[in-house]
């Protein structure tokens, strides 16, 4: 059996494994994302994930963004010590082995294409609803990366370009009406405060003061029981969503669009104006027919994405070398 090494990188952990042609993991790991010293953590990782053998035949990385796929650098947001990083050239050096990067929206794409909700597309958009949003093509049954890697950038599309000043630099940006914080952002903005948790566990947010600090959970809760700010914001942001989607489809004719990220976890308070809101935004035969569906491996979608990427592109393309006779 031959196994391929993902690896799925990010601001808050390092995820690693190996996996097989048919996407079955022999053995994974998790490590805290450090704040410094961030490659060594990285190789300690790999040495565990390889130490007992097989020696996989390829390495494919999913790895926050930005980064320039033309240079095979990365400068992820959340990891300051990365900036145009050459991630590819140092984990080819480290392991001897052909090595394929990517964004990890553009891996979770890919990922809930081979083996997850969106396994039967053969065109769909993959997004991620969480603190950003982050999105990734696979077009007739490959990953649509662009020249730099930066394909699939839905979160900064403009759905309204009157609208608010985004961080990016652009204005009206999907991301600034649909992500978690910036739904959080406009339902408080409007009134909305945190409804006095029920009993049972708190639901996050809570500091050590005592004071409620609102998150998206919360707001999802909140909407679920029905607080008209908060049903307000999620219909606001999923109109957003629609809006974005309708255009990605008219544009590249995708069948399927999976979403995941925290937000998404909010279930029918997010997916119901969604669909309804694609069904009022949607025009053209081939976009009404989009179906949306909510990611099924969630946060095992990346590091699945980052596998396939390496069975697909990271294979040498010579026969691999045949496996060492066993002496036994
Ligand atoms: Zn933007």
């Amino acid at each position: 059996m031959t196994y391929v090494l993902a690896i799925d990188i990010g601001g808050t952990k390092l995820a690693a494994a190996l996996v097989d042609r048919e996407g079955a993991v022999l053995r994974s790991a998790t490590r805290p994302t450090p704040r410094e010293d961030v490659f060594d953590a990285l190789a300690l990782l790999i040495a565990e994930m390889v130490a007992e053998g097989p020696v996989p035949v390829a390495v494919g990385i999913g790895c926050a963004g930005p980064l320039n796929l033309a240079v095979g650098t990365v400068s992820p947001v959340n990891i300051t010590t990365w900036r145009d990083f050459p991630l590819r050239e140092r984990v080819r050096e480290l392991t001897g082995l052909p090595t394929v990067l990517a964004g990890d929206a553009q891996c979770f794409a890919l990922g809930e294409h081979w083996l997850g909700t969106g396994a039967e597309s053969r065109s769909m958009l993959g997004i991620v609803v969480s603190t950003g949003i982050g999105g990734g093509l696979v077009i007739d049954g490959a990953p649509l990366l662009g020249p730099t890697g930066n394909a699939g950038h839905v979160g900064h599309m403009t759905v309204d370009p009157d609208g608010d000043p985004c961080a990016c630099g652009s204005r009206g940006c999907v991301e600034r009406y649909a992500s978690g914080p910036n739904l959080v952002r406009w339902a408080t903005e409007n009134g909305w405060t945190p409804s006095p948790a029920d009993s049972g566990p708190a639901v996050g947010g809570t500091e050590a003061t005592g004071e409620v600090v609102p998150d998206g959970a919360m707001l999802a809760r909140d909407a679920a029981a029905g607080h008209p700010v908060a049903v307000a914001a999620f219909g606001r942001g999923a109109r957003a969503l629609a809006a974005m989607i309708v255009s990605t489809a008219a544009a590249v004719e995708v069948t399927h669009v999976v979403i995941g990220g925290g937000v998404a976890n909010a279930g029918p308070i997010l997916f119901d104006p969604l669909r309804r809101a694609m069904d009022e935004l949607a025009g053209l035969d081939f976009v009404k027919r989009v179906e949306i569906r909510r990611s099924r491996l969630g946060v095992r979608a990346a590091l699945a994405g980052a596998a396939k990427l390496a069975w697909t592109a990271g294979r040498p393309t010579a026969a691999p070398p045949p496996e060492p006779h066993d002496a036994r």
